[in-house]
């Protein structure tokens, strides 16, 4: 009867600490947290492959063939230094001089790609600064009759998006024929034609490997 008595005593000491019982409880918690997090993580990550999948791969990440846009391009494959951005390049919150590293990495990705193909794709003007803007806004209103007419062609300063370095003008030297190049492949680096009226303006509205927007009739319509 003694042993019997004894014996209970320890299992409830067991089993009633209340200190171990709370560490317990935690250490269950965190492993169901860490489990939750885990899956979420890699269905996101299925997510951004199953997206890039509809890109005909493999594609050329500079001067190197890859076989996976998202992991390759954006992530690893060419490098910190060149990657290519994850999402859209919107408008910088502070003031810049020089063409966003993500739209520069993306045109030279896409060139590099155009030139296996025997297309040479060049930029003719990427940033621009403010006075350089407001100069060619100044002269298309003299050429257009008004600054309503002249913005279908050229944004003022506060509008474009080259003084935000995000806007690159291209051309194909020697090639007029190819001018569609880049509004045909830009989405799988994430450009995009912006304009029906400029063939030439790129702008990275995309993640690379989605699908860009349609077109809008020309720049005015984008500040009205
Ligand atoms: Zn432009």
């Amino acid at each position: 009867m003694a042993q019997k008595i004894s014996v209970t005593t320890k299992v409830l000491k067991g089993s009633m600490n209340s200190k171990e019982f709370k560490i317990q409880v935690l250490m269950l918690l965190g492993l169901v947290l860490a489990t939750f997090i885990s899956t979420e993580y890699s269905k996101s990550q299925d997510a951004q492959e199953q997206k890039v999948s509809e890109v005909a791969l493999p594609l050329r990440c500079f001067e190197t063939e890859i076989d996976s846009l998202w992991r390759s391009v954006v992530k690893e494959g060419c490098g910190s230094d060149k990657s290519l951005g994850a999402g859209n390049i919107s408008e910088p919150k502070t003031e810049v001089t020089d063409l966003n590293i993500y739209v520069k990495n993306r045109f030279l990705a896409a060139q590099s790609m155009a030139r296996k193909e025997g297309i040479n794709l060049v930029i003719t003007s990427g940033f621009r600064t403010a006075d350089r803007q407001e100069y060619l806004f100044k002269r298309a209103i003299a050429k257009y009759g008004s600054a309503k007419e002249a913005s279908k062609w050229v944004l003022p300063p506060n509008k474009s998006h080259h003084p935000d370095g995000i806007a690159l003008d291209v051309n194909y030297p020697g090639n007029q024929v190819e001018t569609k190049w880049l509004e045909k492949n830009g989405f799988k680096y994430g450009l995009c034609r912006v304009y029906k009226n400029e063939w030439w303006h790129f702008e990275s509205l995309v993640a690379p490997g989605e699908k860009c927007p349609a077109l809008v009739p020309n720049a005015q319509t984008k500040i009205e």
